[in-house]
Order: structure tokens, then sequence, then C-alpha cells
């Protein structure tokens, strides 16, 4: 049995946490949860955004997946997610995008997977005045470093590599931002040359946005800097369906954090209307992180047959079923 800490989080995040217990019970999925909350309902319990049992848990178990967490606005962190980034460095931020059939868009066969730096570039949060007093301009730094750069970009290419697929591509803005993202893309042309067998691709950052939504199916890999990275996943999630079909994780060397990328969903909260397709699938690459593969394939499967084949789905994907209607329908076809 591997245990798993369970981050509920807020809002909808308890009620789609309850669908990925019951799915991943009902796999005989070799998962205990540990359930450890953070957030908003724990702060005004507690006091706390993050209980120090929360750490304790993530530290002992080295995984987590986590529902959306609502970060109150004006005190505490900033973001609890990035918080949790830094603080276990967690560098690899990895958003798959696939198509469903049963989920109309404009395009059938998006299948890529956008893997973005984590910790660096312009999220450090270096920010300044250049004149405290008149507060006319003002500077954020963007950091890139060799060592960022790198551990992002190779693990781009060996998941490539891993999963038989043949060109990786390099998104940046070093023609204008020559050192910062000049040293990216030459680390990643570094990188490259390790691997015979792959084509790294370069493609500027404003071109590939155009490419991705005239174009996007001939993508698989896309590696990217921070913001660049930010940007470009929830604008794939668009194109097959949004953030509730969205899934993430962030990964680093030793502990590796799974999420449903959409937020708390206040307004629907408590209602049995929210759909928890986004975690159910970073569950799903959580178990395929475990080497559980053979759980991992048998969930997908029946997710993937009650998004292209039935019509029980949730509101936001046009159906009329509850969470909970949803959730046993996906467990019909396990
Ligand atoms: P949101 O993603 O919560 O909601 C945007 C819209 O999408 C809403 O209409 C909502 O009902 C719908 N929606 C989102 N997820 C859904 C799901 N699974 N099923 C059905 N409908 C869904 O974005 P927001 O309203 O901007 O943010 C609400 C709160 O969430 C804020 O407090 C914000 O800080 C937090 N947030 C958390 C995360 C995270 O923890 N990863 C991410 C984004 C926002």
């Amino acid at each position: 049995m591997t245990n798993v800490t369970l981050i509920p989080g807020d809002g909808i995040g308890p009620e789609i946490s309850q669908s990925l217990v019951k799915i991943f019970n009902a796999a005989n999925a070799d998962i205990n949860f540990e359930i450890e909350n953070a957030g908003s309902d724990v702060c005004n319990e507690t006091g706390e955004l993050i209980p120090q049992s929360l750490y304790t848990s993530i530290e002992k178990n080295k995984i987590a997946i986590k529902g959306p967490i609502t970060t109150p606005i004006g005190k505490g962190f900033r973001s609890i997610n990035v918080y949790l980034r830094k603080k276990y460095d967690l560098y690899s931020n990895i958003r798959p995008s696939k198509s469903f059939k049963g989920i109309k868009t404009r395009f059938d066969n998006i299948d890529l997977v956008i893997f973005r730096e984590n910790t660096e570039g312009l999220y450090i949060g270096e920010e300044k005045w250049e004149d405290e007093n008149t507060k006319n301009s003002a500077i954020a730094i963007k950091r890139i470093t060799k060592n960022g750069s790198y551990r992002i970009i190779k693990s781009a290419f060996e998941y490539a590599k891993n999963n038989g697929i043949d060109k990786v591509t390099v998104v940046h803005k070093a023609n204008i931002l020559k050192i910062t993202d000049g040293l990216f893309l030459d680390i990643a042309r570094e990188i490259a040359n390790e691997y015979d067998m792959i084509e790294m691709e370069e493609i500027i950052i404003d071109n590939m946005c155009m490419q991705l939504v005239t174009n996007p199916e001939k993508f698989k890999v896309i590696v990217t800097m921070n913001l660049y990275g930010d940007i470009l996943s929830d604008l794939v999630a668009g194109l097959v369906g949004g953030l509730g079909v969205a899934p993430g994780a962030n990964i680093g060397d030793d502990i590796a954090i799974f999420e449903a990328v959409h937020g708390s969903a206040p307004d629907i909260a408590g209602k049995n209307m929210s759909n928890p397709t986004a975690l159910i699938l970073s569950g799903i690459e959580m178990l395929k992180y475990l080497n559980m593969n053979d759980k991992a394939r048998k969930i997908q499967y029946a997710i993937e047959t009650v998004l292209n084949n039935s019509n029980v789905l949730t509101r936001d994907l046009g159906g009329k079923a509850t969470t909970d209607e949803f959730t046993n329908e996906i467990i019909k076809y396990l």
C-alpha cells in the first residue's frame, strides 16, 4: 500500500476529492489516502493556512494530490500553490492536454504535454519601484539559471524518449531577451545533442500561440520557461474543453504534488455539480509516476469511455449529471 497525502482544499475541493477516493477504491488501486487539509477553511478553524501536520505528511509520504485552495485575500502567502512549489523545489510543472470525443471543441486530436519551469523566471517575486517617491516606473526581475533550465529541459526530453515521441518543441523569446531566454535556448541545444532520435524544434512564444490555436495537433512535447508555460498551459486547456478537464503535476527530485489546476469554484461549491475530471486525471498521472500503470490504464479507460461515449456528463460539459452520478458512471466502466 502506498501512502499519499490528500489535500482536499476549499470550495468544490472536498466533493471532487471524495469522487477521486471512491473511484480509486473501486479500482482497487493500492493507495492509502492520508487526508490533511490546507487553505481557507483550515485557516478559519486553526489560524494557519498550512498546518504543520500537512508538511509532516508530505515529507513522510513524498507524494501528494491536492484539490483547489482558496488563498484568503490580504493575509498570509500570496499563493499556497506557489509556496509549496518553492518549499519542495518542485521544478517541473507538467500539464497534459488531450482531446475527448465527447467534449466538442474545434480540434479532435490534441494530445500534448507542456513542461513548464516552475521555480524561477519572472515568478521569483523580485519587483521594485525605480523611484519610491514618484512610483512612475517599476521593475520585475526574471532569473534564468543553467541548472534550472537544464533540469526542466532534461525532464521533457526524457519524457519524449520514454514515450516514443520524436520531437520536443522549445518555446522562447531569445530574439529579444538575448541573455535570459538565450541561456535557456543554449542549454536546450546542448541537451538535444544527447538525443539522436529526437528532433528539437525552436519556436518563439508569439508564433507558438498562433500555431497552437490554428494547428495544435502537431505538437507533442513542449518545454518552456515559467511565465510562457503558465500562459500556454491554460491556452491549451481551453482547446480541449477547459480547466475542468486539465490535470497537472508539480514534480521535484524528491517530492511530487499532483493537482487539479482549476480554482475552488465557490459559485457551485456544495451543490453536487462539480466536475471531478481534472482531479481524477491528475490521479492517473500520479499512478503512472508510481509505476502503477495497470491501475492508471484501468481508470483512464473508464473515464475516457464516459467522456467519449456517455451522456452522463456534468453541467460544465453540457450534461445534467451530478458529481455523484458522473462518479458512479465512471465506476461502472472500471
Ligand atoms: P475557478 O476555477 O474556481 O472558477 C472559474 C469558473 O469555472 C467558475 O464558474 C466555476 O464554477 C467553474 N469551474 C471551475 N472548476 C470547475 C469544476 N471542476 N467543475 C465545474 N465547474 C468548474 O476560478 P476563480 O473563480 O477565479 O477562483 C476561485 C478561487 O479559487 C479563488 O479563491 C482562487 O484563489 C482559487 N484558485 C485556486 C487554484 C488552485 O488551488 N490550484 C487555482 C485557481 C484559483
